[in-house]
């Protein structure tokens, strides 16, 4: 608490929860499969290194994340897990991949080429990855060209092939698509291994994929969404004891009552038809609170909903309180989370936002400050 009020607003992170997310994970996958915790966007807003401590005590052993950036964040905090960039390893910084014993995505022959010539001269050679479009029409080397690039690719001396990999588009949806991407999948990764290279890991399951079952696991899968306790879709149901680990609070700062037809907020966009009660938060877009053309619908105020009204500020946003008693200066609001009976989850305002809960959670700013507990 002591740290909280030095902010307006703050993210809690229950690690237990978290723990018990990741360890129902685990226990879901047979134990030849590598539990990849992909701890991306500073752990889908979690917060990258308290996550992955988490995570590798929890049942993890390996790491994901989009950028070198994230990857040396974790190195720095003393991480010594394997970490796979999933994304963008940029060529000046190849040397440093090494260096901190990281793992990079190949998605072109000419980019792994470039890599091998600027670590030649190091000791240890550069692990890595292939990432193969199967159908996501996104990163990675087409799966009618994946044998071909192999080939080239064992010419590369200071390179070290790990693993191999594909991405579901949708996973979530249709269920015929995704199993026609893991057909052609493993159909390259069978060839690749006929052809004598040595993967150690073939991966393509997300959340999605984990959970439609063991043939999608093969050697490793790769949850995101689910390990922070969100369906990666509305329609697909997550295991009992799988619960969201994330709230976002801030306080009320000011209770007044307005008189009728008084304005609130920018633009005098809303306008009270009576004597209203309102509660003024110190928070807004700056910190993460989308303001248009969709915000928030409502807030939780000694566990009961607090509509917004108006527009949302850079870092105020106003709420009706008149409905509920003994609102006052300083008590606790919730944005995300529960509160009493109630509980406002990422799903429902993805709905109010029209997005995906994963943009909700991925949206708090960075300097909203998480505690972790
Ligand atoms: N693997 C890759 C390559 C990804 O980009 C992502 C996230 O988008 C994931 C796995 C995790 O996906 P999800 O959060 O749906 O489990």
């Amino acid at each position: 608490p002591g740290s909280q009020t030095l902010y307006t607003s703050w993210i809690e992170v229950d690690t237990a929860i978290l723990g018990d997310n990741i360890g129902i994970i685990r226990n879901m996958l047979a134990d030849h499969v590598t539990l990849c915790a992909v701890i991306k966007a500073d752990a889908y807003g979690h917060g990258a290194v308290a996550t992955a401590h988490v995570a590798l005590q929890s049942g993890a052993t390996y790491l994901a994340v989009a950028s070198m950036t994230e990857a040396l964040e974790l190195r720095d905090a003393g991480i010594e897990a394997p970490i796979l960039i999933l994304t963008y390893t940029p060529l000046h910084a190849i040397r440093q991949a090494v260096r901190s014993n990281l793992t990079v995505t190949i998605f072109d022959l000419e980019q792994a080429r470039a890599y091998d010539r600027a670590v030649r001269d190091m000791r240890d050679p550069l692990k890595y990855h292939v990432k193969v479009d199967t159908g996501m029409g996104r990163m990675g080397v087409l799966a009618r060209d994946a044998l071909h690039m192999f080939r080239y690719l064992a010419a590369l001396s200071h390179m070290q092939l790990e693993g191999i990999y594909t991405h579901f588009s949708v996973a979530d949806e249709d269920l015929d698509f995704t199993r026609e991407q893991v057909a052609q999948f493993k159909r390259v990764v069978q060839a690749v291994r006929a052809s004598g290279f040595d993967v150690t890991y073939a991966h393509c399951a997300n959340s999605a994929g984990v959970l439609q079952g063991p043939e999608f696991h093969m050697d490793m899968v790769r949850p995101g969404v689910m390990m922070y306790g969100m369906a990666p879709a509305p329609g697909l149901q997550l295991p009992p004891g799988i619960n969201p680990a994330l709230s976002w609070k801030t306080t009320v700062l000011q209770v007044k009552t307005l008189p009728a037809g008084h304005n609130v907020g920018y633009g005098n966009a809303y306008t009270t038809q009576e004597t209203e009660k309102i509660a003024i938060l110190p928070v807004g877009y700056a910190d993460g609170l989308r303001r248009s053309p969709r915000s928030w619908q409502s807030v939780l105020i000694r566990g009961q909903r607090a509509p917004l009204i108006g527009r949302v500020s850079m870092e105020k946003a106003t709420v009706s309180v008149q409905h509920i008693a003994g609102v006052v200066p300083g008590d606790e609001v919730v944005l995300l989370g529960s509160q009493g009976d109630d509980a406002i989850t990422a799903d429902e305002v993805a709905r109010w936002l029209g997005t995906i809960n994963y943009e909700v959670v991925t949206n708090i700013l960075r300097h909203v400050p998480r505690t972790i507990s």
